[in-house]
């Protein structure tokens, strides 16, 4: 932990310029320990730091580490085009932060996305040696049969990739939902896959990363949370 002046911590939290939140001190708009401090030189010790901002209380945190339970019609890219982004979802602060999602979902796909400020923690988590399983549940337009799921089991060829991909488990839910389990995270790879295995995925839900579930953070669609280290555990 470090001592840091009440301005750095403000602006590395995402609170904006120095400028600027030199001037919310100055204007009274924080307080530590339910005093107002209007000097921003004022220095705190960070380890645990609890400040209070337009009068509301803020955990200092070096990194941050979320779920959010993605909703439909929310992009994943850093310059959306045709929907809002799924920052826009999460307050303001976290853009200042450069807060950014761990991978991508389709703009149509829904469930469990990890989102960071942390690059190394980003970037441990994409490199594709990293075999974390993902859990979806795919609606698929056509029935599922017992052939759809032993040829995503066995393996299928999608156009670009050098080999078959196989889904490491892949379960029938009912008529039209398939539970997949996978390893990679190629781009639109369920829907891929299903499609190359003759059907059509209608609707797509990561339920899972590693041991992290939705259903555990119990989040309802667009509610986000952050993840403790014992949940960042599970992400292996
Ligand atoms: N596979 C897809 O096709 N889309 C996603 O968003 C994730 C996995």
């Amino acid at each position: 932990s470090a001592r840091l002046s009440l301005d750095r911590i403000l602006q590395s939290q995402g609170f904006g310029s120095r400028k600027y939140c030199r001037q919310l001190i100055a204007d009274g708009e924080v307080s530590v320990d339910g005093t107002v401090v209007n000097d921003y030189r004022a220095s705190f010790d960070t380890a645990g730091l609890v400040f209070s901002i337009f009068d509301e209380e803020w955990t200092y945190r070096e990194h941050i580490y979320i779920a959010l339970n993605k909703p439909a019609n929310f992009e994943c890219s850093r310059k959306p085009s045709h929907h809002p982004g799924v920052l826009t979802l999460l307050p303001e602060q976290f853009s200042w932060r450069d807060v950014q999602p761990v991978g991508r979902l389709d703009h149509d796909t829904t469930g469990l996305l990890l989102l960071s400020d942390d690059g190394a923690f980003i970037h441990a988590q994409s490199s594709p040696r990293r075999h974390v399983p993902k859990l979806y549940v795919a609606t698929t337009h056509d029935p599922v049969t017992p052939e759809l799921v032993a040829q995503l089991l066995g393996g299928v060829q999608l156009h670009d990739e050098p080999a078959p991909l196989a889904a490491v488990t892949c379960n029938m839910l009912d008529a039209h939902r398939l539970q997949i389990v996978l390893e990679q995270g190629k781009y639109h790879q369920v829907k891929r896959m299903l499609a190359a295995a003759g059907n059509h995925c209608s609707a797509l839900c990561r339920t899972a990363i590693g041991g992290l579930t939705l259903d555990a953070l119990g989040l309802a669609e667009g509610e986000w949370c952050y993840l403790a280290q014992a949940q960042l555990d599970l992400l292996t």
